[in-house]
């Protein structure tokens, strides 16, 4: 196990589609033995593969004293919403107000190819909404209201780690179309 890097928003591995996982491997244990390692470094409550530069259907969380993993999960989402402030390891000491919805049901993989069912309400629903986001290359600026998402923006260009951490020249600074994903 070891603690990676985490990719800061700038980073095209962000933004892209990750691809499901096929192999249920040792490789793929240690994927999700160094997500969560990496997330309870951090510290932070949910960590997505691509978050350190793995392009592969793979989240972990540890909400409420539960540490989970998800392997090609996918969404059930109530009408309800929910209200809060989100943060992102990929946004260093940006909190905005983000809706979501208020109960998640996530069906997908165990890391030994066993089908899991995940429910969750309120700040587990809200980690599992994130973390797959993260999975279709939507981040949670993607989902805020138009202003708190300006607002964020300038946040972010103003930031230390924005400005020092992404040596690839190709930034994008605008938000991203969610690209008509619903969840
Ligand atoms: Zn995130």
């Amino acid at each position: 196990m070891a603690i990676q890097p985490i990719r800061h928003f700038g980073d095209p591995v962000l933004t892209t589609p990750a691809i499901e996982v096929v192999d249920f491997d040792k490789e793929l244990r240690t994927l999700v033995a160094d997500l969560i390692e990496t997330m309870h470094d951090a510290p932070g409550a949910g960590l997505a593969a691509p978050q350190i530069g793995v392009s592969l259907r793979v989240f972990v969380w540890d909400v409420d004293d539960a540490i989970g993993h998800l392997i090609n999960p996918t969404l059930d989402l109530s009408d309800e919403m929910q209200e809060g402030e989100e943060g992102c390891l990929s946004f260093p000491g940006i909190f905005a107000e983000t809706p979501r919805a208020f109960r998640a049901v996530a069906k997908g993989f165990t890391m030994h190819g066993e089908p899991i069912v995940v429910e969750g309400t309120e700040f587990l629903a809200r980690a599992l909404q994130h973390e797959t986001d993260h999975l279709n290359g939507i981040l949670f600026v993607d989902r805020m209201e138009s202003e708190l998402r300006k607002n964020a923006m300038r946040e972010i260009r103003e930031s230390e780690w924005f400005n020092t951490s992404n040596a690839n020249p190709i930034i994008k600074v605008s938000p991203h179309s969610t690209r008509g994903l619903g969840q």
